[in-house]
């Protein structure tokens, strides 16, 4: 069956220096484990001939598909604070882009797919545990509404990975409005590249900031549009309980995407000081860090653009700064805007987010669950009677009927009733998020047995998390002392 991708490959046209072409490194078996049906649709893009042996051959990348230019992008990064100056794709190719149905521009990636000239000591490859946590974690990410790259596939590959207990390999299909980030900025600007950074400027202009092109100066303005995508992305995760893990500048996406989903995870109890990866010793990436770390790496990024802001050195230090600036009023405005939506306060009053802040106090202190308590306040909001199940939460159950107490009054100021409150709650509050223990053990299953129906399982659940459905119940409970997750490893 031959397999169509329409591919129109702007990156493959951008100078010699920014990439190095070459094709993935076949691999033995490759046996499709997963795709991504409603997202092939959504791409233009037949499933079923994805499905078939050659379209196999070309997720494991053991064939090039007609039309596409394999290439490994370079870029810098700040890791942890400290700059690599040359870090780039050691173990992704994009295979290149297509323009969906509905004109966007997508590329597609595959993630592990054999070494390149960036892979350093690394062997290129991915482990088929964290392809499939990327795959779950991103795709639950998008049906909780928010920005992020996508999981088209999964291939086990028929190899072992040089890992702790030889583990099976996998590659991930990825696909992303593009894997342009801070660090591929301060690549060329590390190297005094100027015609580089302008190039990359343009580039990104045109693929995600098309407005910036007809602003008053169009670099200012695209420094504007990341600052306030990332401001707006990271206090979306601050409103799921979504904790990145590695928030380096090469894991921060131009295009204001969630990106590279290592040891990322959700948090059960609610902590603003939690901290998941094994490899954030100093908490560096902790839940409420990020929008800190978001602005810094912002920071970074207004350093690349500096000489293109302004002829004048102290004309462009200043506009990169009141860029910048702008930051924390815009991630202030989301953030706010989100609690109250959270907590059903539809029409804004002066005290909202003083009251939703004392709530989110008494959570940390009772250790109540921040997902069940959200969801739970939507049923509270028709009335005390709905109370039990945030009590039951909290280890001093009147530590929350204190705060309902003046919730309810607060309420009794709004235009909404009860009902519209409720299902306005409903969307903003989920039911279900990827919970680490969920997400262990259908990895575990998978890896381990070679048994895909957790994964599938917990991936139909995912698929609508603010619709709560009979029967899925365990899945949306916390987690008990015994299965609770208190670290995640990046296994790459
Ligand atoms: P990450 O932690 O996935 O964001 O990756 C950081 C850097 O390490 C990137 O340059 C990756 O391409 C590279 N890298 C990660 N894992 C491997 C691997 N197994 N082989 C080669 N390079 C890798
Ligand atoms: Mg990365």
């Amino acid at each position: 069956m031959a397999v169509r991708l329409p591919f129109d490959n702007s990156y493959a046209r951008l100078p010699p220096r920014f990439f190095a072409p070459l094709a993935p490194t076949p691999v033995a078996a490759p046996r499709l484990v997963r795709l991504n049906v409603a997202l092939a649709k959504d791409l233009g893009l037949d499933a079923a001939e994805l499905a078939s042996a050659e379209g196999v051959e070309i997720l494991a990348g053991n064939r090039v598909a007609e039309g596409s230019q394999p290439l490994a992008q370079a870029y810098a990064g700040h890791q942890f604070g400290n700059f690599v100056p040359q870090l780039g794709d050691g173990r992704a190719i994009l295979l290149g882009e297509i323009v969906t149905p509905v004109g966007q521009r997508r590329d597609i990636q595959l993630k592990g797919a054999g070494r390149t000239p960036f892979s350093r000591g690394g062997d290129g490859r991915a482990a088929l545990g964290p392809v499939l946590r990327e795959y779950l974690v991103s795709e639950a990410m998008a049906a909780l509404g928010l920005p992020t790259t996508r999981a088209l596939a999964a291939v086990t590959t028929g190899e072992t990975v040089r890992r702790e207990g030889m583990p099976p390999g996998a590659i991930l299909t990825r696909v992303a409005a593009s894997h342009l980030r801070v660090g591929t900025f301060q690549y060329f600007a590390a190297q005094g590249d100027t015609d580089a950074v302008k190039t990359l400027s343009d580039y990104a202009i045109a693929r995600h900031y098309p407005e910036a092109a007809v602003a008053a100066n169009p670099y200012r303005a695209l420094l504007d549009g990341v600052v306030a995508r990332q401001a707006d992305l990271v206090a979306g995760w601050l409103l799921i309980g979504f904790i990145h893990g590695v928030m380096n500048t090469d894991n921060t996406s131009i295009s204001g995407e969630t990106i590279d989903f290592g040891p990322c995870a959700f948090m059960d109890a609610y902590d603003p000081a939690t901290v998941f990866s094994s490899i954030d010793l100093h908490g560096r990436y902790a839940y409420d860090s990020q929008p800190g770390v978001a602005y810094w790496n912002m920071a970074r990024l207004a350093e690349t653009l500096l000489p293109l802001l302004a002829s004048d050195e102290d004309a462009a230090l200043a506009s990169g700064k009141e860029a910048i600036a702008g930051f924390a009023p815009r991630f202030e405005a989301a953030y706010r805007g989100g609690l109250r939506r959270k907590a059903g306060l539809l029409s804004p009053r002066d005290g909202d987010v003083a009251l939703i802040q004392d709530l989110l106090t008494r959570m940390a202190e009772n250790k109540a669950d921040f997902t069940l308590t959200f969801r739970h306040l939507a049923g509270a909001a028709l009335g005390p009677e709905n109370d039990e199940a945030i009590r039951a939460l909290f280890a001093d159950p009147t530590s929350y009927d204190d705060w309902a107490s003046r919730w309810r009054i607060r309420l009794l100021d709004e235009a909404a009733s009860p009902d519209e409150r409720h299902a306005a709650m409903q969307m903003v509050n989920p039911a279900y998020i990827p919970r680490n223990h969920l997400v262990e053990a259908a990895l575990e299953a998978a890896t381990e047995a070679g048994d895909f129906r957790p994964f599938e399982t917990l991936m139909d659940v995912l698929s609508k998390p603010y619709e709560a459905r009979p029967g899925l119940e365990p899945f949306a409970k916390a987690p008990d002392p015994t299965t609770r997750i208190y670290q995640t490893f990046c296994g790459t």
